[in-house]
């Protein structure tokens, strides 16, 4: 089919463009890692970045030539025309109007990539993988999350609360026995990461309550999943006559397999790894805006003034998370303990 890696790329870049969005720029050609080096050791989940300097946009990934792997260059060129669209506000709303709307743009392009006649249209029509399969997990991500930030899961439960949600909705078990001294939700990229998981809304990047986005872009401002449901009605129906008579779901969530005779009781019970925050970009504009506040007390006092000192404030912060924001790209391309120093250093400053 003579598919490669850049090909992958432009053929992403052509459906976007397709939709009248933009095409990815210079400095994301010449800047972005697309493939895994070899002489070096690089953090190979996928990311998409934004510099904060209106220019610079890369994608991280350590890209195969596979179906999977196409939707994931979709998935993450998705991001970057978000961030392109939005570009010209303010740093502070340089975001999507909600985390999911972030997720959803590369998604919706991932969706409509797998449909039978754009993939004939790109000569790919082989074998059609389903995104059914990861709905459940998903949903119990944000689930087991929201338990945490509410609070009805406490520290104590984080675990054997992920293992439930795993079974009820996944029909998984762990193969050994966990407990609280293990942190199986850690293992997830999105969940230490805090990932959470149409021009016109992404311009509008967080300056505006999501829901006022959503009436703007489809006319209501009430998320639902009949749209979902509709998408997957045919897979859904068949799945419903397979099923009659069927147990549906794991009812036993707490079931685990047997240890086997004389299996080592402390495999698998390797101490918790610190998890550790390497940046708090909120606290940073606190920071920021605070220590501005201070050498410009008077900055504020019309409109003119105001006016300056959001200007003033933005190329600051574009700066300040510029820099930030390079040093980070450095370590995940390029593992080692000067890069990490480094980022670690421009975190703190
Ligand atoms: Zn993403």
């Amino acid at each position: 089919m003579g598919y490669n890696v850049t090909r992958m790329f432009r053929v992403a870049e052509e459906f976007f463009t397709s939709l009248g969005l933009k095409e990815m720029p210079t400095e994301f050609w010449e800047e972005s890692m697309l493939v895994k080096p070899d002489d070096r050791e690089v953090v190979c989940h996928a990311s998409a970045w934004d510099f904060y300097n209106r220019k610079d946009f890369r994608i991280k990934q350590c890209t195969t030539v596979t179906m999977e792997q196409l939707f994931t260059v979709h998935h993450e060129m998705g991001h970057i025309q978000y961030y392109l669209q939005y570009k010209d506000q303010p740093v502070g709303y340089r975001r999507g109007a909600n985390p999911g709307f972030h997720e959803a743009i590369g998604d919706v392009m991932s969706l409509s990539v797998s449909t039978p006649k754009h993939l004939r249209e790109i000569n790919l029509l082989e074998s059609v993988t389903s995104d059914m399969a990861f709905l459940p997990f998903g949903y119990l991500i944000d689930l087991w999350r929201w338990g945490v930030f509410s609070g009805s899961t406490p520290p104590e439960k984080y675990n054997s609360d992920w293992w439930y949600l795993r079974t009820k909705y996944q029909g998984i078990c762990p193969p050994t026995r966990r407990t609280e001294e293990h942190f199986d939700p850690g293992a997830k990229y999105h969940i230490p990461g805090n990932t959470p998981y149409i021009r016109k809304v992404l311009e509008a990047g967080s300056s505006k309550p999501w829901s006022e986005v959503l009436q703007e872009a489809i006319g209501t401002d009430k998320m639902n999943a009949t749209s979902l449901m509709k998408y997957f009605e045919p897979i859904i129906k068949w799945l419903e006559e397979q099923n009659v008579n069927e147990t549906l779901g794991w009812p036993e969530f707490n079931w685990v397999p047997p240890i086997p005779d004389g299996y080592p009781e402390d495999i698998g019970n390797a101490k918790l790894q610190e998890h550790q925050k390497s940046s708090n970009v909120d606290f940073r504009i606190f920071t920021v805006s605070t220590i501005i506040l201070l050498i410009y007390p008077d900055k504020n006092t019309d409109e003119l003034h105001a006016k300056q000192f959001l200007e003033e404030y933005n190329s600051t912060a574009e700066q300040v998370w510029n820099t930030y924001t390079e040093a980070s790209w450095k370590y995940n391309t390029d593992i080692n303990e000067a890069n990490k120093e480094d980022m670690v250093r421009k975190n703190l400053q």
